[in-house]
């Protein structure tokens, strides 16, 4: 029987322990999370994040669209007007309620494609969890970058007229 030859039995077994003293060798993959973190993907869509102007101003104007856009209804957006004494955002107005369910949402992106501004982007955050299902509501004091370098923080008193485009210059993306 196969069982009891020698040659048949033993050459396996070494090419076995050969593949494991091998592996032994080679670098643990083992991330030792969260201490470390892997860089994620370059098109990897995590935890949304609302962008801000280098000058600190908010570039969400509260239009809605992304909220339009989402399969899953999972943005609400409640927009005020912009007032030269306390301004957020270029143009008319900004988004004075700003959330995201995390629960409903998919991570397709499409609020990211239907903002005329760049304002809110997937971000590489993957750190989502919660405890309680009112955590899963992102607002927009969560959700906002912080204010850069050289940047003001909003709202902020403005010249009158120093903002009255809504939608700035963008080139067509790469
Ligand atoms: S990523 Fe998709 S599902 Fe999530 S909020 Fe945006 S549009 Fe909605
Ligand atoms: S994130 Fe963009 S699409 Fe959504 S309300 Fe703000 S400006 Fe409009």
């Amino acid at each position: 029987m196969n069982l009891y030859n020698p040659l048949k039995v033993v050459p396996p077994l070494v090419t076995g322990l050969w593949t494991t003293f091998k592996s032994t060798l080679k670098k643990p993959v083992t991330i030792q999370y969260p201490e470390v973190k892997r860089p994620v993907r370059e098109r990897y869509k995590g935890r949304h994040e609302l962008k801000r102007y280098d000058n600190g101003l908010e570039k969400c104007i509260g239009c809605a669209l992304c909220a339009a856009a989402c399969p899953a209804d999972a943005i609400f957006v409640e927009a005020s007007e912009n007032i030269d004494e306390k301004r957020f955002s270029p143009g008319e107005r900004y988004a004075s309620t700003y959330e995201i369910n995390m629960l409903r949402c998919i991570f397709c992106g499409y609020c990211e494609d239907a903002c005329p501004t760049e304002a809110i982007v997937l971000g590489d955050n993957y750190e989502l969890s919660f405890t309680d299902r009112s955590q899963a509501i992102y607002t927009r004091e969560m959700l906002l970058d912080p204010v850069p370098a050289g940047g003001e923080p909003t709202p902020r008193e403005v010249e009158p007229g120093s903002f009255d485009r809504s939608i700035p210059e963008m080139k067509d993306p790469a």
